[in-house]
């Protein structure tokens, strides 16, 4: 079968698409698909880099995400069935310990994600356990279902079960443009609150704006912290979600509301952070971190997918052969939404 595949770490200069053996299923809760779309993420690139901790073997698949048909199934007594359209919630967690057992699957010590610390997604045949997948809503197109569990998984956690929005609030979404925060801005706007994102590009603003962003706010030249004041009658706003890190912190801190909550999923452009203490203590600052969801968060995802209230905001599409190309785009973070692969039609 063809693969995208990592040849070595050091970054997207080591993709390239190439045969391997196709996968075989070994366990009775396993299930073959055949793939038709992987969208990409972020977290991609990092594992490009190599990722601290984690040891692969090359060639390394690629993929977090992927939408495809089941060609095979391990047990009969599994509740997918032969040839139903699926999409793959990438998180493997043990099953066996205490937060497992609580149904916190995303906090298990043994969290492991398709694509980054297994095998990937991007590949025409998959094997992975039947429990990971849900079947895609009959009108959503094989792009917009192979890119939506990771990115959409995230941002409803965060957003649900971490900051807990509540309607009539303000929400600040840094960096709209990217998967996670265009799905935050959407289930900001499902969960009833007020919301307000930048970027420094005017095709993305727009884009939030189609998307119904009530303020959209170009951060170049622009003092966000002191809009931000300025918009919310000097106070700031209830909730933040940041994955920009090093860069966007200062303004975080500086737009947000005594008592608010600033909820974090990654650190774009650096890990790093400083955090006058006092200011934590008296402000009454509540930050929270976030990874993936659980399982019964993906069942929540799923269903609001299914009434077309969740769709992820689609790119571009690329075939398999040019996937590099995407990963170049991604990159130079020039996308508005999700970058897909198409794998097979
Ligand atoms: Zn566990």
């Amino acid at each position: 079968m063809r693969a995208l595949v990592l040849d070595a770490a050091g970054g997207i200069d080591h993709l390239r698409v190439q045969e391997l053996p196709e996968p075989a299923i070994q366990s009775p809760g396993q299930v073959l698909l055949r793939v038709h779309t992987v969208g990409l993420n972020r977290l991609d690139l990092f594992v490009t880099e190599g990722l601290a901790g984690v040891n692969y073997s090359f060639p390394h698949i690629m993929g977090s995400d992927a939408a495809g048909t089941v060609v095979e199934i391990g047990s009969r007594e599994s509740p997918i069935r032969l040839g139903d359209r699926v999409m793959v919630n990438p998180t493997l967690s043990c099953g066996n310990c205490p937060l497992c057992l609580q149904g916190e699957d995303s906090l298990c010590r043994h969290l492991e994600v398709l694509g980054e610390h297994r095998s990937g997604t991007a590949a025409q045949y998959l094997v992975v356990p039947a429990e990971n997948l849900a079947r895609i809503p009959e009108s959503m197109p094989w792009p917009q279902a192979g890119a939506f569990s990771l990115a959409t998984l995230t941002a409803w956690r965060m957003l649900t079960n971490r900051v807990r929005v509540q309607a009539g609030e303000t929400v600040l979404i840094w960096g709209i443009g990217g998967g996670v925060a265009l799905a935050a801005l959407q289930i900001a706007r499902l969960l009833g609150a007020r919301t307000i994102v930048t970027s420094g590009e005017n095709t993305k603003l727009e884009v939030a704006k189609s998307l119904g962003a009530d303020v959209a706010l170009n951060h170049h030249g622009v003092d966000v912290a002191a809009e931000i004041k300025r918009l919310t009658g000097g106070q700031g706003v209830d909730v933040i979600v940041d994955s920009v890190g090093a860069q966007s912190w200062p303004g975080s801190l500086r737009s947000l509301r005594r008592g608010g909550r600033l909820v974090v999923c990654g650190a774009t452009t650096g890990p790093s952070v400083s955090l006058d203490l006092r200011r934590l203590f008296w402000h009454q600052w509540n930050i929270l971190g976030s990874t993936l969801g659980n399982r019964r968060e993906y069942e929540e995802i799923v269903k609001l997918a299914g009434e077309g209230k969740l769709w992820p905001v689609v790119d571009q599409v690329v075939p398999l052969e040019q996937a590099v190309s995407a990963y170049q785009r991604l990159h130079r973070g020039e996308q508005v939404g999700k970058l897909v692969i198409e794998v097979s039609q």
